[in-house]
């Protein structure tokens, strides 16, 4: 298979070119450990700087470790996170936080495109109270969610109003929060800080890194003894800087954004061209670099026998993710092969 022949997903590409780069420019000198380098102070600064806040930036490896530690940070083992019911900390992280807060437990909410509801945290932060059940310290919100829909600034006030209600903290899982920020075309104080998240874990992975998160605490008390935390759970990487330095490349120049815009619109190209084809129908409303389609079986079949690939996801409607790496030609011979068995 040519890897372009894929839409299964934002974490098939390669290290965009500024990723390397900067790793490359890293690996000139010896620097010191375990994050005490110059490039971890300059990725930290730049973050710090990006969100227009003086927050805590941590690095880890991936995003499941990336959320279970900034959930554990936030509650005791007796406490409660509520998300959505497609949520990644939920579907995908094979129990990650609750392992890592020692047992708190997830309580799963609704909502339309994936995408919880003030009322459905209401009614799970009411609906017990006594002894018997775990408190309900957090909420956590999926930015873009697992269905490529993002939630606008005014949705996000929404649930803060919620939250302040029933002291609530507030998670951000953004494996793909540069989309969102794409997609919206806001400042990204705007969907976090500015909208009340406590917590952000800010994916570089699926935006064009090797690997590397950063976990960014906007309040900054629940970051106390994270390092630890970090260093215990074996995600204090000792050559940090090989994570750092690829965050500096993404955040000079705006790469990061330039990365999810790219991704962004070739998903919108793929939808536009799926559109209204015979037997093809959208399963949900296409916001950042991911298109949800229904495809008949056969169409499947004989797409996957010419090499594409690309996953199913709820009640087998196929998932096409874009990255930085995707390319007009690769969405178009897509398309192409769509159109003659579609005909
Ligand atoms: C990819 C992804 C993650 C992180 O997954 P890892 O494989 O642990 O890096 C987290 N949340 C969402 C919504 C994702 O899509």
């Amino acid at each position: 298979m040519s890897r372009s022949e894929q839409f299964a997903s934002d974490n098939y590409s390669g290290v965009c070119p500024e990723a390397w780069d900067a790793m490359a420019a890293a690996n000139t000198t010896d620097e010191p450990a375990y994050g005490e380098d110059s490039w971890t102070q300059r990725a930290a600064d730049g973050l710090r700087s990006l969100f227009d806040t003086d927050c805590d930036v941590y690095f880890v490896f991936n995003g499941t470790a990336a959320n279970s530690l900034a959930l554990a940070s936030i509650g005791q083992s007796f406490h409660s996170v509520i998300c959505h019911e497609l949520a990644h900390i939920e579907t995908d992280e094979c129990g990650g936080p609750e392992y890592a807060s020692n047992g708190a437990k997830l309580l799963l909410g609704e909502g339309e495109n994936g995408k919880l509801t003030p009322e459905s945290i209401e009614h799970l932060v009411t609906k017990r109270t006594d002894i018997h059940y775990p408190k309900p310290k957090a909420l956590s919100v999926t930015q873009a969610t697992e269905v490529g829909t993002v939630y606008t600034p005014e949705e996000l006030h929404r649930i803060r109003a919620v939250a302040d209600r029933h002291k609530l903290h507030i998670h951000m899982d953004g494996a793909r929060f540069a989309n969102a920020v794409a997609a919206l075309d806001v400042h990204p104080s705007e969907i976090t800080w500015k909208a009340g998240v406590d917590v952000l874990c800010f994916s570089g992975t699926k935006n064009g890194l090797a690997l590397g998160e950063a976990v960014v605490f906007f309040n900054r008390a629940l970051a106390e003894d994270f390092e630890w935390r970090c260093k215990q759970a074996g995600q204090l990487a000792s050559k940090m800087r090989y994570i750092s330095a690829p965050w500096c490349g993404l955040l000079e120049n705006n790469v990061w954004l330039q990365n999810a815009r790219h991704a962004n619109a070739c998903a919108e190209r793929l939808e536009k061209g799926l559109e209204g084809l015979p037997g093809i129908r959208l399963r949900y409303p296409r916001q950042v670099n991911g298109v949800f389609v229904e495809l008949p079986e056969p169409m499947q079949t004989e797409l996957r026998n010419r090499g594409w690939r690309f996953y199913n996801f709820i009640g087998g409607s196929a998932r096409l993710m874009c990255s930085w790496s995707t390319s007009h030609d690769q969405i178009d011979r897509f398309l192409a092969d769509v159109r003659s068995l579609a005909g």
